[in-house]
């Protein structure tokens, strides 16, 4: 089977979580800072905190914005099921936008979906193409609202000729295997504000610092041996691991190759796939967007759409690995449960329908796109 995506681990990445594991350090050693200083420089961010997952860097960044129980968040319908759910672990309600043609969440319709308990908007790269960035910063502002960027899936993407991770209060970068670079699992969140640096750094280790800058003056009256150390509030254990910091320096050292090679892909795909009859290909970027190429999302035309379940059966069962991303978040058992209903985000429930993704990945060949690209020639001539 041809995945839809993999990671790329080359012996460099290798000696370099060797190294790492015979440091004597296999948490809370000097690996991590040096991966969140390399991300930082990355994006030209002052600050960036790892965690072990994209999930738990949310969950810390929607706590360090100040969200909390009986609070609304604005997030895209279009989006992996964590982006909603990091709203739910602090008791606030996510509210969902539509979507536009690219995939991403649709400015005008996050702005009508905010009311007087919105905290935050978190507009989210999907397939790794820049969200409307400029945009939600204008409402973030008309609305005094904290901006969060889910760029989990476009790290190595650029907006205005900027690299994402600059156009939010809080950017949040995944490492899970799929996205631009792995460290297994994790996620960092980047920014320039130093109080979230100090929440998320709290949030992220039990909410106990050993800083004893930060202490609470009055306990700071006493005088405190080296051995002490305060919880001040209530946090998790959500620290990287040192060997997946380590694999996170050595994997950032490829980013742009990786970036460059999933473009090169997704050009190839573009002349491949331009003649399918009833096959609408990505969204075009603009010119002032550079995608991660996360993901290489196709739709079929509204008169085979019904037919996308079919071709995807067929797809598998020629050993590609085809997906679909994502199923509207509302529309998931659980989120029924809560109350939402079918019919929310009408585009967003569209789009879905006549979605596939292809396998895209920095070390996909020619060769495989060829034989995808036929096989989906085929697949749609007949049915
Ligand atoms: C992958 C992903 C996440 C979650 O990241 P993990 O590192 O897997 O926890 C969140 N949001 C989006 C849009 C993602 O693609």
């Amino acid at each position: 089977m041809i995945p839809y995506s993999t990671q790329d681990i080359d012996t460099s990445d290798i000696q370099a979580v060797t190294k790492s594991l015979r440091s004597g350090w296999l948490t809370q050693g000097p690996a991590v800072e040096t991966f969140e200083k390399a991300i930082a420089e990355k994006v030209s961010q002052k600050y960036a905190v790892a965690f072990n997952s994209g999930t738990a860097a949310l969950h810390a960044a929607y706590f360090a914005a100040g969200i909390n129980k009986g609070d609304e968040v604005i997030v895209p319908a279009l989006t992996f099921a964590a982006t909603a759910n990091a709203a739910l672990y602090l008791g606030a309600k996510p509210i969902f936008a539509d979507s536009l043609q690219t995939g991403n969440m649709d400015p005008d319709s996050a702005e009508k979906k905010i009311s007087k308990k919105t905290k935050a908007i978190i507009p989210v790269d999907y397939t790794g193409r820049p969200a409307d960035m400029r945009a939600f910063q204008k409402l973030a502002r008309k609305y005094k609202l904290v901006l969060i960027e889910d760029a989990a899936q476009s790290l190595g993407a650029d907006y205005h000729g900027k690299p994402v991770g600059q156009h939010a209060d809080m950017t949040m970068f995944s490492f899970h295997p799929v996205k631009s670079i792995t460290t297994g699992e994790g996620g960092i969140i980047v920014t320039n504000n130093k109080k979230y640096d100090i929440l998320l750094r709290l949030f992220r280790s039990h909410g106990i610092t050993k800083d004893p800058n930060l202490f609470i003056p009055q306990e700071k009256t006493e005088v405190k041996a080296g051995w002490y150390q305060e919880m001040q509030m209530l946090g998790f254990n959500y620290r990287m691991p040192d060997m997946c910091a380590a694999l996170g320096t050595s994997q950032l050292k490829r980013l742009d190759t990786f970036i460059a090679k999933r473009r090169a892909a997704a050009e190839l795909y573009h002349k491949l796939l331009a003649d399918i009859p009833n096959l609408i290909l990505p969204h075009p970027e603009s010119s002032y967007e550079k995608s991660a190429w996360h993901l290489y999302a196709i739709r079929l035309a509204p008169s085979i759409a019904h037919k996308r379940d079919e071709v995807f059966a067929k797809l598998r069962e020629e050993g590609i690995g085809a997906q679909v991303h994502h199923i509207p978040v509302y529309t998931h058992p659980y989120y029924k449960k809560l109350g939402y209903k079918k019919g929310l985000c009408p585009h967003t429930e569209a789009f879905v329908s006549s979605e596939i993704s292809i396998p895209l990945f920095a070390k996909i060949t020619p060769k495989q796109q060829k034989f995808i690209a036929e096989t989906l020639r085929n697949i749609i001539a007949n049915i």
